[in-house]
């Protein structure tokens, strides 16, 4: 479960995040959505810990900065960052040794043939096209199956392939109880699996949904549409 409340982010004195609140249920996949600059990438990454802010922020109840938090969360950048000099391979191992993961063996192997990555487990992080290093990102953000899991355009580089796997990567986790938060821009991609809709504006969240509160068969991009007025 994510809970924000009252959540305000300044650079300088702009102003990027200003008093959201925002709550995604366990086994929900929410999508943010909102024009360019609405302040969704500085939400994620305010929420994974990594800037100061004002307000409050738990996951599972957890305040988002403790060790005990940070161990249940997973987080895709927008822009992957591999070591460019560990394999694919050693990438997941040394994150199975950050989080002391024993027994994870099977799961890696599982998310490498799920996203068509085990033929490319002796290559280089340097060596990996922009739409493999999302995937290789996605792998470590996910081998210590995280309860909440943060992504930030996961889709933007992928193929059509690519993307069908990750959503179903994202459909398993939704089933396994964990709670999603999708920025995205590519509303088609999230169709079909899509549980509550967050829409941000200026900084401010203007809209929250759950599926079943709105019209049935309502696409994102008719809810986006209607509710900036355009
Ligand atoms: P996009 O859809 O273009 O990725 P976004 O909704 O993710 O946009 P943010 O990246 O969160 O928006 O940016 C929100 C506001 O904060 C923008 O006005 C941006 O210029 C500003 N901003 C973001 N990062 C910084 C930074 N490191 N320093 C100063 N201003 C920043």
């Amino acid at each position: 479960m994510i809970e924000v409340r009252g959540l305000t982010k300044k650079y300088h004195k702009e102003v990027a995040v200003d008093n959201l609140d925002l709550f995604v249920d366990k086994g929900e996949i929410a999508v943010l959505v909102g024009p360019n600059g609405a302040g969704k990438s500085t939400t994620i990454k305010a929420i994974a810990a990594l800037l100061n802010y004002e307000g409050e922020i738990l996951l599972d109840g957890l305040n988002n900065k403790s060790v005990e938090a940070k161990s249940i969360l997973g987080y895709i950048p927008e822009m992957p960052a591999l070591f460019p000099l560990l394999t694919v391979e050693e990438h997941l191992h040394y994150i199975a040794k950050a989080y002391g993961l024993k027994d994870y063996e099977e799961y890696m192997e599982k998310l490498l043939k799920l996203l068509n990555l085990d033929d490319k487990r002796d290559k280089l992080g340097g060596e990996l096209s922009k739409g493999m290093q999302q995937k290789v990102s996605i792998c470590c953000a996910i081998l210590h199956k995280p309860k909440i899991i943060l992504f930030d355009e996961p889709m933007i580089g992928l193929d059509p392939m690519a993307i069908k796997e990750v959503k179903i990567i994202m459909k398993e986790l939704r089933d396994n109880g964990a709670s999603l938060l999708v920025s995205t821009h590519l509303l088609d991609s999230m169709e079909g699996l899509w549980d509550r809709i967050l829409i941000m504006k200026k900084g401010k969240g203007i809209f929250s949904k759950n599926r079943c509160e709105l019209k049935d068969g309502e696409k994102l991009e008719e809810i986006f549409f209607e509710i900036m007025g355009e």
